[in-house]
């Protein structure tokens, strides 16, 4: 049975939107890109000083358990010339699954909703451009 899932994704390292139009298409691996949101240029952010990102949102209808759908992106991501790199650092990429269905993931390694998108406007952003509805998905506070 096909799921409807919402992956974001980013760059801030060499060809930011160049990175993410191709990342966009390496995406057909993973299932059938129904929606693209806009890229947007965010202020940078995280750990020292970086470049601006591009960021981006896409709606997907796919196959793959969730588990395979993020070892897929993390295949993308080393084809696209992502080096392993420290959380919130420079990246030429990053894929992450921000909504898989309704369905809640809370494994080592793959937690779903992203557990860090509803504090960031440049992923809320795009992913309501694309249509995702947050009702029902919204984690209460521990
Ligand atoms: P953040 O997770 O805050 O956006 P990041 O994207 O910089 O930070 P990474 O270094 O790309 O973090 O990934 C760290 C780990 O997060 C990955 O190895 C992966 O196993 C794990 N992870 C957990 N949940 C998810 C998810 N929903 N999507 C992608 N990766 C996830
Ligand atoms: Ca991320
Ligand atoms: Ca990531």
């Amino acid at each position: 049975m096909s799921i409807i899932a919402y992956v974001g994704i980013g760059s801030n390292v060499g060809n930011a939107e160049g990175n993410v139009r191709r990342a966009i298409r390496a995406l057909g691996e993973a299932g059938h890109v129904r929606r693209v949101s806009a890229l947007r240029r965010t202020p940078p952010w995280g750990r020292a000083a970086q470049a601006p990102f591009v960021n981006a949102a896409v709606e997907i209808e796919t196959l793959l358990s969730p588990r395979t759908l993020l070892e897929t992106l993390q295949r993308i991501e080393r084809r696209l010339g992502r080096r392993t790199s420290y959380r919130w650092g420079p990246r030429v990429i990053d894929l992450d699954i921000l909504l898989y269905g309704a369905m809640r993931v809370d494994e080592p390694g793959l937690v779903i909703p992203h557990p860090r998108l509803f504090e960031r406007s440049f992923v809320l952003e795009p992913l309501s451009e694309v249509g995702a509805s947050m009702r029902g998905s919204r984690q209460p506070p521990a």
